[in-house]
């Protein structure tokens, strides 16, 4: 066994696994912008408080902790990132984006961390791609982020996904909704334990998600929040609702489908993959108009958004043999020198090749022509090219395709034009 060991919870991801993340990173950077969502990039670390703040005041955020560390022994505690909208949300109010223009759009791919216990689909280094769109509270601006993410979904084939919707309501309704709740949870506190309590008295919406399965039983009959929703809570519902029928998109209403913390209101989503056993969520997100006041703004902000977890995405897709077909390493030709003293040569003509933009790969182990075929059929090459003696003083070249083994003596001119073209 190797000496040294990578850190519980976290992957290596070798070229083979890495093309999968590329096309999948590809038809997402597409879509995003096809949509007008621009990138962001920010800070992988940022002050502790930003996500204090955002998603670990209330202690019963379970499974997101987060690694904190002090740069210097007085400096201020900084945490790797353990999500991304509070970071995009801190940059926007920080250049003061809002102020310029009233409406924007980001989409991101990155890395999070969170001290969590790892276990199959979950890490505690992980991606997420996601999008937030930040400066209007409208009901289609909820409909454009989901069809974000349902149509990145539909693009890469995957069947069986399941959306799940539900209304939070506003800051009023919860409050309505919460002491109900409480109220309807005080008779089973005998069948509870001291956390399940507490969390009852502090944030008793969180139990409603809660896996455990004889509280499962509990919450069939609890209050449902949509009879605690305004009219108008309702009426921003139910045009959300008709923006995804119009739009193809199936959903289901889920009324115990919450997030605990109050800078979310109203439409909350989740989609849930069959091909992941226990952490089954594949993404999710919201309306979170309360978050930028939360981390220090003045004014309001309203917000949508979502995140996907990238490798639970590249797993349902494994299972679901999207990738059959991804060629990881598509080499066109594989230069293959009949004697080694050649190398020189054969570098010059790959190099030649490579600068027209042809994929090109050539022998450095200086192997015998059988093993360099080998090769050159293991890493699926579509042409081997031979250097030899006759090749070099006639400048004429054989190229055989590995597919056909049909064999043919091309000037280079002539190879360059025959291998540039798409259909070769
Ligand atoms: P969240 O930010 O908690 O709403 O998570 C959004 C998505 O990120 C989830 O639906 C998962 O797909 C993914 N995710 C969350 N935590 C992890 C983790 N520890 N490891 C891998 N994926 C995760």
């Amino acid at each position: 066994m190797a000496q040294y060991q990578a850190v519980r919870g976290v992957k290596d991801i070798f070229p083979e696994e890495l093309a999968k993340w590329k096309y999948v990173e590809g038809v997402i950077h597409k879509l995003a912008s096809f949509s007008g969502f621009q990138e962001i990039r920010i800070p992988i670390f940022e002050y502790t408080e930003l996500f204090q703040r955002g998603i670990g005041r209330t202690t019963d955020i379970v499974g997101k902790e987060m690694f904190s560390f002090r740069s210097d022994p007085k400096g201020r505690s900084i945490t790797l990132r353990p999500e991304m909208t509070a970071g995009v949300m801190r940059a926007v109010l920080q250049k003061n984006l809002l102020s310029s223009a009233p409406v924007h759009k980001f989409y991101y791919i990155s890395e999070l961390f969170r001290k969590e216990r790892p276990q199959a689909g979950r890490q505690r280094q992980f991606s997420q791609f996601g999008a937030e769109l930040l400066g209007v509270s409208s009901t289609v601006a909820v409909a454009e982020v989901i069809s974000l993410m349902m149509q990145v979904f539909e693009s890469l084939g995957i069947n069986g996904l399941k959306l799940r919707v539900n209304s939070l309501g506003d800051m009023d309704d919860r409050c309505r909704y919460r002491e109900a709740l409480k109220a309807y949870f005080v008779p089973f506190y005998g069948i509870f334990d001291d956390s399940l309590r507490e969390r009852c008295k502090s944030n008793p919406l969180r139990i409603l998600d809660s896996k455990n399965l004889s509280i499962q039983e509990v919450i069939t009959e609890a209050p449902k929040l949509y009879d605690y929703l305004s009219a108008s809570s309702i009426q921003d519902f139910e045009e959300v609702l008709y923006y995804l029928t119009e739009l193809g998109i199936t959903y289901q209403i889920d009324h115990r489908l919450v997030r605990g913390l109050d800078y979310y209101c109203h439409t909350a989503f989740e989609v849930t993959s069959a091909e992941l056993g226990a952490q089954d969520a594949i993404g999710g997100g919201g309306r979170y108009d309360g978050l930028a006041k939360e981390i220090g703004s003045s004014f309001d902000v309203p917000a949508v958004g979502f995140a996907v977890g990238m490798e639970r995405l590249l797993i349902t897709m494994e299972k679901q043999r999207l990738f059959a077909t991804l060629n990881s390493k598509n080499t066109l030709v594989y230069v293959v020198l009949q004697q080694p003293d050649l190398e020189c040569y054969a570098m010059q003509v790959a190099w030649q090749l490579r600068k027209a933009g042809i994929t090109t790969e050539i022998d450095l182990a200086k192997r015998s022509v059988k093993a360099q075929m080998r090769e050159a059929n293991r890493i699926k090459s579509s042409y081997a090219l031979f250097i030899g003696k006759t090749e070099v003083m006639t400048g004429l070249y054989s190229l055989k395709n590995l597919i056909t083994s049909e064999q043919k003596t091309f000037s280079l001119e002539a190879l360059l034009d025959i291998l540039q073209s798409p259909i070769h």
